[in-house]
């Protein structure tokens, strides 16, 4: 396997219309990033695989879809006005800033080499403020979100009261949140504005200790179901120094990013702390009354954390390979599983004339109800499976001049380079046998 750098993923996001930087014409923005004709559909399929897991295939998890503006007290409550902070040092010389966690305070300054050049360490909010209405007082502030778990603890209630869902129980929401992170360096792994996919399940107190273990393993299970491979992937459990006062238990699942071992996932045991927060600084009543034995109480809350964004870089560094082809020369793939695949299939006529274009061209326009597809006839065949390669379009059909004697097309598969001849008429199911058969190999 070839060495995944973060140059090579930056450069081919930007080569073939995944990521770019956003406001690019104006010398670009840092910590904030577009998703191109590519990268949008790629973070949309990882949204749903992971919004299918959750709501679709598991018991007793609903969706909600909460607002990023919030009232301000839910900041207060949750402690993030008072804690959700970084510690800054900047460069007296070169005005750089850095997190004074993440540097060696009496190493000489990494911008411009000064010796002894920081300020004083201090605390410095991630969270972006704004106003709302038409004053721009104190009064008037609001934030945006820095995660969508809030949302889904102030919903609480009118979720019980109005799904009929019964603890144990699950909300799973996907949404931008915001931070104003201090280094942005890597890429989209840090972001001021991200996306994450959160699931909050609320259990009965003491029924946490079954339910952690529950959700770890099928968090890591998720990732491998995805087709991250295994060994790029393993736990790091929060020490006491990192655990935050209120929680039981933590874990992160990491994985191998090109700059090393960085977290994916949180999963965390939060114990009644954020419901009897919003309980206290709201004065509304947060309990649960359990309809069958009668008990009343705060529900605990075990939560898995995941950035969407953070998932697209890796599912990027995870699938990126460069192989030797028979041809003797390396071609660029990119293994994505075929389900968050951006294209699935594409269409491609051997040659343009004697009816083959045109006949693809009709085939394509079949296949679109079925599955993404894309219709090439520009340039040697050979070409064109390596720009759908560097793609990850995991299946290429190809019409030639037998096609139009008797109705087969050639299948060709992105991982293995292999070609097989199919009926037409069969393309569509083989495509989805292939699909749930699908193996990294
Ligand atoms: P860190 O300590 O690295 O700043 P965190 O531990 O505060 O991150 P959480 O608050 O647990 O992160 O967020 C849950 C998930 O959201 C993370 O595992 C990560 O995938 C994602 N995430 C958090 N911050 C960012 C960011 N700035 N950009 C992209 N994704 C992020």
């Amino acid at each position: 396997m070839a060495e995944v750098t973060m140059e090579k993923l930056v450069s081919l996001c930007r080569r073939r219309g995944f990521i770019f930087q956003s406001s690019e014409i104006y010398g670009g923005l840092n910590g904030a990033y577009d998703y191109g004709p590519l990268g949008v559909h790629l973070k949309n399929n990882i949204r749903d695989f992971w919004w299918k897991e959750m709501t679709q295939l598991h018991d007793n998890i609903v969706g909600l879809d909460s607002s990023i503006l919030m009232a301000s007290k839910v900041w207060e409550a949750s402690g993030h006005v008072s804690n959700f902070t970084d510690p800054m040092v900047d460069c007296k010389q070169c005005k750089s800033r850095f997190r004074a966690d993440q540097i060696d305070l009496n190493a000489p300054c990494p911008v411009c080499g000064t010796r002894d050049s920081f300020t004083a360490p201090r605390n410095f909010n991630l969270m972006f403020a704004t106003h709302i209405g038409p004053n721009t007082d104190s009064a008037s502030t609001i934030f945006l979100r820095p995660e969508t778990a809030q949302g889904i603890y102030t919903e609480f209630k009118n979720v019980v009261q109005s799904s009929r869902v019964k603890v144990p129980f699950g909300i799973a929401q996907v949404g931008k949140s915001f931070r104003n992170e201090i280094t942005t360096k890597n890429f989209i792994f840090r972001s001021c504005e991200f996306e994450q996919m959160e699931m909050q399940f609320f259990c009965k107190p003491g029924s946490d200790d079954q339910w952690f273990p529950y959700w770890r393993e099928q968090r890591m299970e998720f990732y491998k179901k995805m087709g991250i491979v295994p060994e790029h992937l393993r736990w790091h459990q929060h020490g006491p120094d990192e655990l935050a006062f209120y929680a039981k238990d933590a874990y992160d699942i990491q994985f191998l990013f090109p700059m090393g071992w960085q977290e994916l996932e949180g999963i965390h045991d939060r114990t009644d702390y954020d419901l009897s927060q919003h309980q206290k600084f709201s004065g509304k009543d947060l309990t649960y009354l359990d309809p069958d034995t009668q008990e009343r109480y705060i529900p605990y809350v075990v939560e898995t954390s995941a950035g969407l964004t953070r998932n697209v870089l890796m599912v990027l560094s995870d699938a990126y390979d460069e192989e030797p082809t028979p041809e003797g020369d390396i071609r660029t793939v990119l293994h994505f599983h075929p389900e968050i695949a951006p294209v699935m299939v594409a269409v491609l006529p051997l040659v343009k004339k004697d009816g083959l274009a045109e006949y693809a061209d009709k085939l394509e326009h079949e296949l679109r109800s079925d599955f993404m597809t894309y219709y090439d006839q520009s340039g040697a065949i050979g070409r064109r499976y390596r720009r759908q390669d560097e793609i990850g379009t995991p299946y290429c059909v190809t019409v030639d001049y037998d096609t139009l004697k008797d109705n087969t097309v050639t299948l060709r598969f992105r991982d293995s380079m292999q070609q097989v001849r199919v009926p037409v008429s069969e393309l569509v199911s083989r495509i989805r046998e292939e699909n749930r058969a699908y193996r990294r190999v």
